[in-house]
């Protein structure tokens, strides 16, 4: 007999909505993001969504929209159809042994397990991953139009606001020259008013990063973000003993594996946790521990995901007793438009989580009908 809690369909639905402005990083500029949302609905009707969104495509990542939804499609949802919802243990261990990598892919259905089961329990999501210590969560905001004038005015605009007060400048794709000068305008226009932070996104070379570390360090930045490439773990440990700036592993940590080397590496100050990055949410918690235990600091990243994604992370990030460098969860306020049916709360340079059971958002399937790129994807039923 099969229980109504064993999952019925598993979906994963592609959506292409443009961003408000170009966003420039080295290794590609966006003017647009494929959200992959990953809904996976019981027999009784329950259906609970993640989101496994990239950033860049493959110049960034190992995994594309499309790859993370063929693979999801033909060979992880194979693996859950007709089992039982309320296993979540038992259906990770599977999805793990099922499959290497895929880590996108991955999160996404742990969250979407996860989500359902916190809802049949009544309770936040954050409660099956340690539970609350904070409601809300401080938000930087990326500047990356690769306009020195108009990051300025965006900031500005953002203090004014209120909605940010962290500013993190993405560089890398021009010399380091050009980028240190627009870095500097930027603190010296901001000066005393905003924390600027940089991320090379690995652009640099371990002797490109110390001349240009240097100078930033001096004019004021805050945080230098992944300066050389993930495969030079010993360059970026020599970085972070060299400076007093801290230096912020994010390409470099693919999980609690790369977190435990680069720990013992004392390759990096502060670690950048990203749920999708880690390959779920349990993994993220535990490169968060790492951390943790070797006294570094936690900064809640972003894959520029859109709202499911980033409450799926602002549900792990509010269970972390330190997050000293608070979080960049702004996806969905670079997007044009609104997915869920009830936005999310920005407010005093802070992102509020909802209350709700599981997740506590939920796309509009309205609107998701219209702006989903195939929608005549046919779904996959248990047998
Ligand atoms: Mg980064």
């Amino acid at each position: 007999m099969i229980p109504d809690t064993a999952i019925d369909t598993v979906e994963t639905i592609l959506v292409d909505l443009p961003t408000i402005r170009p966003h420039q990083l080295s290794v590609a500029t966006m003017r647009s993001q494929t959200l992959a949302l990953v809904r996976i609905r019981c027999r009784d009707g329950r259906e609970g969504w993640g989101e496994a969104t990239t950033i860049g495509g493959l110049q960034y990542g190992e995994e594309s929209p499309e790859s993370v939804k063929t693979n999801i499609d033909r060979h992880l949802a194979p693996l859950l159809l007709g089992e039982d919802a309320r296993g979540v243990g038992r259906l990770l261990v599977k999805l793990r042994r099922g499959a290497r990598g895929n880590r996108f892919a991955k999160c996404a259905l742990e969250t979407a397990l996860l989500d359902i089961q916190a809802q049949r329990l009544g309770v936040p999501m954050s409660d099956l991953l340690g539970g609350r210590v904070r409601d809300s969560l401080p938000v930087a905001w990326t500047l990356a139009s690769g306009d020195t004038g108009r990051d300025i005015a965006e900031a500005e605009d953002m203090l004014e606001r209120r909605r940010h007060r962290v500013f993190k400048l993405k560089i890398g794709l021009r010399a380091p020259e050009d980028d240190v000068a627009h870095v500097l305008a930027i603190c010296r226009a901001l000066d005393g008013r905003a924390s600027v932070r940089v991320d090379v996104n690995q652009a640099w070379s371990e002797m490109q990063a110390e001349r240009a570390i240097a100078r930033l360090q001096d004019g004021g930045v805050e945080l230098i973000e992944q300066p050389v490439p993930r495969e030079h773990p010993a360059a970026l440990a020599r970085l972070a003993r060299r400076f007093e700036v801290p230096i912020m592993a994010d390409e470099s940590l693919h999980g609690p594996a790369d977190a435990n080397q680069l720990a013992r590496l004392d390759a990096a100050d502060v670690f950048a946790v990203k749920i999708a990055q880690s390959g779920g949410l349990f993994a993220a918690r535990q490169v968060a521990e790492i951390a943790a235990v070797n006294g570094l600091g936690l900064y809640g990243g972003t894959m520029l995901e859109g709202g499911i994604g980033t409450i799926a992370s602002a549900q792990l990030f509010a269970t972390f007793e330190k997050l000293d460098w608070g979080s960049e969860l702004f996806g969905p306020l670079l997007l044009t438009e609104e997915l869920l049916t009830e936005p999310l709360c920005y407010r005093d340079f802070e992102l509020h989580l909802p209350s709700g059971s599981g997740l506590g958002v939920r796309p509009d399937p309205d609107k998701l009908a219209i702006l989903r790129r195939d929608r005549t994807a046919p779904r996959l039923h248990a047998v």
